[in-house]
């Protein structure tokens, strides 16, 4: 069966989270590292591809180019000219955005490529508290200004008024789907779109209270060339698609195929969540710390901790290990004055690059990483270009399939605050599960 959904994904971690609800709700699904080009093979057998691009912040110059690139490669521009049914632009579920963009200027651009005349706007993510009523967006029970998000450092959102915010980023007319007609049904909304469209409205805000209103919207907009919104779409879109006969049944869309080589942790993030994590770990397996006043000096404790995970290795293959740089709030305050928090984290991010390819070139399979920038560094220092999704640890932190010189790598990536307190141990009983 052919591609079904394309997304573009204005970061990693958002993308990620869209692929993770895609693979929940029964479609098989791959991640894209970065903007496409001809060449960029398109995976077998999946049902959906998540292209992630660092688009949310970046100016929209270079938004709308990397955008455009990846369109054109999910509606044919690859080896394979298969072209996805739908196109879904996914963006964070708190409209991180401002008066320049780059949710208005892209949208305008994927529509105006597509042909189309009118998409929706479904931010909401009622499961994790985000959800919209009259066009204002709440985080809990607090308005999107009020939310913290007004602080955010590179995108503070003052209003939460979606019409009025998205009406500032595009020259083009907005309009509001309100709860009242979603109440009414599929038939009820669909036919609000249309009135909409005929008095010229390109942009629909829709309010969405919880998950029945998602699965309202996504029958009213299934048939639209393009969608826009946040991950909880991807929750419900797919049961359109199985009732439209586009996508057949199938329980075996987290399956990932077996990885061969040993399990270790790499830990780069000092969140209370993860310092618990490592602590948990440490009272049941072998774990080597690194510290960034001593990487300052030199390669040394890189080496030292490349001989503790080789000397386990060889003991017990199968055990997990762990290296961690994970540190206390004081520790982490003692490094950070001393070398800059700039370069403290450098040190560490390449430290954990370095361990990452040489072990995984020396045969390890399952790798768990924790820390958002953490596994950035990861990801591009082993050079990976798509990741499959599989069955999630906890929420939001699904394994993940990758192959590196032909050999598979079963990769998760965690950020900071997610998952349980004994996910470093867990999670590798998961992956037993996830696999055939
Ligand atoms: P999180 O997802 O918890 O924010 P990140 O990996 O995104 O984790 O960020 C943690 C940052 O702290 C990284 O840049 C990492 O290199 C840095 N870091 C890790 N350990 C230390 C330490 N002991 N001292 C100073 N900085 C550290």
């Amino acid at each position: 069966m052919s591609l079904i959904l394309g997304a573009i994904a204005d970061d990693f971690t958002g993308a990620t989270d869209l692929a993770n609800n895609l693979v929940r709700s029964g479609m098989r699904t791959v991640q894209v590292l970065g903007a496409p080009d001809a060449d960029t093979p398109v995976p077998d057998d999946v049902d959906a591809v998540v292209v992630a691009l660092k688009s949310r912040t970046c100016p929209v110059d270079e938004a709308l180019a990397d955008s455009l690139a990846a369109l054109d490669w999910l509606k044919g521009g690859n080896r394979h000219g298969e072209a996805a049914r739908q196109i879904f632009f996914k963006y964070c579920s708190t409209f991180d955005s401002t008066d320049a963009g780059n949710i208005g200027p892209v949208a305008d651009a994927l529509l105006d490529r597509l042909g189309g005349a009118q998409t929706v706007m479904v931010p909401s993510f009622p499961t994790t508290g985000r959800t919209v009523y009259q066009g204002h967006l709440f985080v809990g029970d607090r308005l999107l200004n009020d939310s913290g998000m007004q602080d955010h450092p590179l995108n503070p959102m003052h209003d939460a008024d979606l019409v009025r915010v998205l009406a500032r980023q595009t020259p083009h007319q907005v309009g509001l789907l309100d709860d009242r007609v979603i109440r009414g049904g599929v038939a009820q909304a669909q036919e609000h779109l249309h009135r909409l469209g005929a008095d010229g409205v390109r942009h629909v805000i829709c309010d969405t209270l919880n998950d029945d209103d998602l699965e309202v919207l996504a029958g009213a907009c299934v048939e639209l060339e393009l969608v826009t919104g946040g991950s909880g779409l991807g929750q419900a879109l797919p049961g359109e698609y199985r009732r439209l006969g586009w996508l057949e049944p199938n329980a075996d869309a987290a399956r990932l195929e077996v990885a061969e080589g040993g399990p270790l942790v790499l830990s780069g993030s000092c969140s209370r969540a993860t310092l618990a994590q490592v602590e948990h770990f440490l009272e049941r397996h072998p774990g080597v710390a690194l510290d960034p006043l001593e990487l300052a000096d030199g390669d040394a404790p890189i080496e030292a901790a490349l001989a503790f995970v080789r000397q386990h290795r060889e003991d017990t293959p199968d055990e997990p290990v762990l290296v961690y740089a994970s540190a206390a709030p004081q520790r982490v305050q003692a490094a950070q004055q001393r070398l800059g928090v700039a370069r403290a984290g450098e040190l560490v991010e390449r430290a954990m690059a370095i361990l990452a390819t040489t072990l995984v070139g020396e045969g390890i399979g399952r790798l768990l990483v924790a820390g958002g920038e953490t596994s950035g560094a990861v990801v591009s220092a082993l050079d990976l270009g798509q990741l499959r999704i599989g069955g999630q640890i906890d929420a939001g932190v699904p394994w993940t399939q990758a192959r590196v010189e032909g050999r598979i790598l079963s990769l998760a990536l965690k950020s900071g605050n997610f998952g349980g307190v004994d996910i470093f141990t867990r999670g590798f009983d998961v992956l037993a599960e996830v696999a055939p």
